[in-house]
């Protein structure tokens, strides 16, 4: 397979436009274990993890995974909004690193807001950067409104990624949000991009949705999944995040980095899938 296209990620690199979520990874430890590992010879390295995720268990279940491979991956982890004060920051940090038996995380998040005010949650992410434990940082779950916030405290061009829910189903990130992402250089990281592995929501334009999708897979001899992700991936300044912890899952993930769809196709998905208006919400 050839090398996965990249996007920038802030001013600390790029990453390939498909990565690898690891949440809920915890209920089957071994076939996870074995899925990231198939996803980096894939070069799926961008991997994707929380605290929150399984409390601290996906973490050391990536850390299994990328045992022998650490320079390989550039690694997400996140601090839960409750931990987010200075002093909690780096300290969430450094449990995230020896969970994942790591010197350093790539970007580390902020999961989403909560009560802590942004300017201690970026002192934390300072100290973290002073201190060489993270390479660059990032938000979560952000609207515009809020990336107004961060802007009074902090250049945006310094923040790497805005990591939000966007789905065929979920389309609010593609407008305003994404078009102020690009303008600052933030890569827009799409979460939940199979919209949690139910590509088609149940209702009465269920059965056209899955035609389309397809059709249009069968066409490229692909799968409704790996088109749903070339979708998403046909808008600049997007890379995806599925979680997968099956090897055939990873496998048709990382086609979608090779499938460009045609104009009248991105047209149909397009026309059966609308863009929703609805304000980001933390699913
Ligand atoms: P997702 O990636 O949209 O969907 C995951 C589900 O899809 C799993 O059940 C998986 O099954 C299935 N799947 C994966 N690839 C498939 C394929 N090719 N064909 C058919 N089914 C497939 O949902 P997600 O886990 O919610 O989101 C992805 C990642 O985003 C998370 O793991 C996490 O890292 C991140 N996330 C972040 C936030 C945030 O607030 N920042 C919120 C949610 C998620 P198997 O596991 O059986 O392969």
């Amino acid at each position: 397979m050839p090398a996965l296209p990249t996007r920038p990620f802030g001013s600390v690199g790029a990453v390939p436009v498909v990565g690898q979520g690891t949440w809920e990874m915890q209920t089957d430890q071994a076939a996870s274990i074995a899925a990231l590992r198939r996803g980096l010879d894939l070069g799926l390295t961008h991997i994707d993890t929380a605290e929150m995720y399984g409390e601290g268990a996906c973490e050391e279940i990536v850390a299994e995974a990328i045992a022998d491979r650490r320079d390989e991956v550039f690694l997400v982890s996140k601090v839960l909004p409750e931990n987010a004060s200075r002093a909690g920051t780096v300290r969430a940090c450094e449990q995230s690193l020896r969970r994942l038996r790591t010197d350093r995380l790539d970007c580390y998040l902020l999961h989403w807001r909560g009560q802590h005010p942004l300017a201690e949650t970026l002192a934390g992410f300072e100290a973290l950067l002073a201190a060489g434990k993270i390479r660059s940082f990032g938000v979560s779950n952000f609207d515009v409104d809020d990336l107004d916030e961060l802007a009074r405290l902090v250049p945006l061009e310094r923040c790497a990624c805005n990591q939000v829910l966007l789905h065929l189903e979920q389309r609010y990130a593609e407008g305003a949000l994404l078009e102020r992402c690009r303008r600052h250089g933030m890569a827009l990281v799409a979460y939940s991009p199979l919209g949690q592995g139910q590509l088609v929501r149940p209702g009465r334009d269920a059965t056209a949705r899955r035609a389309v999708l397809e059709e249009v897979a069968r066409a490229h001899g692909a799968t409704p999944h790996a088109v749903a992700l070339a979708f998403l991936l046909r808008m600049p300044g997007v890379v995806v995040i599925p979680k997968a912890s099956s090897v055939a899952h990873v496998d048709d993930n990382a086609m979608a980095a090779q499938l460009a769809l045609t104009p009248g196709e991105i047209t149909r998905i397009d026309a059966v899938f609308p863009s929703r208006g609805r304000r980001l919400a933390y699913v």
